[in-house]
């Protein structure tokens, strides 16, 4: 028999930066609110990234609109929440790397520009001075986004985490969710049993197991990631923007006085570490020459949170799961949409607009998708 004390209106599994957000929002909204984490708050993959807040997704433009309708709330966070999550002006430059690929991109840019991404076509000459480590002559031109950010996810999460206990929710860590009954709202975990008029499963790269805990399928799995950095490669700290080449998926940006070296690579393939380093070994010197004998080392490793659209699920379990919503899966851009994602769950729950399309988030959209 569940404990009086522990029911509550909306029950968050996961405390990372999603979870934290939809805490905050939703406490804001008057809702009572408690959040379960297994372990401490924001230390799985939100622990785990780049640090990067952008709004242009060159290909999903549906993700930029998430991303830019996020970045009005990352600018008055310090005067909301009272935590200074250390924005700071980072640019992001898109390489086009061959005609086909340039006119598949700059067609979509008008649609980009529609939700609000600001964006300028750069020739290669342009973008060399942005990126001065770049070959110029290997680019066909590229994109630049100058609303892309460094940001700091740990303050993001203990901002939003402060905040939401202040407005009232209750955030318990080291307590891990075994089981889930979706017809009663029961919820046992390994600090005794809640239940909860709605449940939230914002448990990043395990959302598929804890839907499973109720019978549900929710298609969001982990799958290994890699940082790499290079060795130093001036005397001073290197500024240039994250830069982005769509085609092979190589991203890079200064990190003191290396590189930090990324890969857009997903896949369900083993072995995957070794076919990512290789790719990257081999991807750098293409698009940046001076670097042909300069080493990678792994900076460090994570756990990317995947679904099969590579854009996260969010939304509402149908039948006898109604009372599930989920936002999982933001596959690499989690801290740019985690502001956005708060308010749609809140909005969900509450049976409001949340004003955005959630047909490309839909479980029917990912169905259409075979994993990669
Ligand atoms: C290498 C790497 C680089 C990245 N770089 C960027 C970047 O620069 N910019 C960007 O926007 N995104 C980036 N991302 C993606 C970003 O990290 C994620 O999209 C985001 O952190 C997801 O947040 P989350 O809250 O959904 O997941 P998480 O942070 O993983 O939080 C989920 C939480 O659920 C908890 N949990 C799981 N199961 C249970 C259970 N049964 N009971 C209770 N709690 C449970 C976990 O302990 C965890 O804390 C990167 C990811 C990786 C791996």
């Amino acid at each position: 028999m569940p404990d009086r004390k522990n029911k509550t209106e909306l029950l968050i599994i996961g405390g990372g930066v999603i979870g934290v957000s939809i805490a905050y929002h939703c406490a804001e909204a008057g809702i009572d609110v408690v959040l379960l984490e297994k372990d401490q708050f924001g230390t799985a993959t939100t622990s785990q990234t780049a640090r990067a807040f952008r709004t242009y997704f060159p290909k999903k433009v549906h993700d930029s609109e998430l991303a830019v309708r996020s970045l009005p709330e990352f600018r008055s966070f310090a005067g909301k929440t009272g935590t200074d999550i250390g924005l700071a002006d980072l640019g992001l430059l898109t390489c086009l790397t061959s005609p086909e690929q340039a006119a598949e991109i700059e067609a979509l840019l008008p649609a980009h520009r529609d939700v609000g991404v600001k964006l300028d076509l750069l020739t290669p000459a342009q973008a060399h001075e942005y990126n001065p480590w770049l070959d110029p002559a290997t680019i066909e031109g590229a994109v630049w986004s100058p609303e892309c950010y460094r940001v700091k996810p740990e303050m993001l999460v203990k901002g939003y985490a402060d905040a939401a206990r202040k407005l009232g929710a209750r955030l318990l860590n080291e307590t891990t969710v075994t089981g889930l009954n979706a017809r009663t709202g029961e919820v046992t975990t390994t600090a005794g049993d809640f239940t909860a008029d709605a449940i939230v499963i914002a448990a990043g790269p395990w959302s598929g197991d804890v839907a499973e805990l109720a019978g549900m399928e929710l298609p969001v799995w982990g799958q290994f990631a890699e940082l790499l950095h290079t060795d130093p490669l001036a005397d001073h700290e290197i500024d240039t923007p994250f830069t982005f080449h769509p085609v092979s998926g190589l991203k890079t940006m200064g990190m003191g006085k290396s590189f930090l070296v990324g890969l857009e690579r997903i896949s369900k393939q083993e072995g995957m570490r070794d076919i990512w380093f290789k790719a990257a070994v081999e991807e750098l010197p293409k698009w940046y020459p001076n670097l042909d004998d300069i080493e990678l080392h792994s900076a460090w490793t994570g756990t990317l949170d995947v679904t099969p659209t590579k854009s996260a699920l969010i939304g509402r379990g149908e039948g006898e799961h109604e009372r599930i919503l989920f936002a999982g899966g933001f596959t690499g851009h989690g801290l740019a949409h985690a502001p956005t994602a708060g308010r749609i769950v809140r909005d969900l729950h509450r049976g409001d607009d949340p004003g955005v399309d959630l047909t490309p988030f839909s479980l029917a959209t990912s169905s259409e998708h075979t994993p990669a």
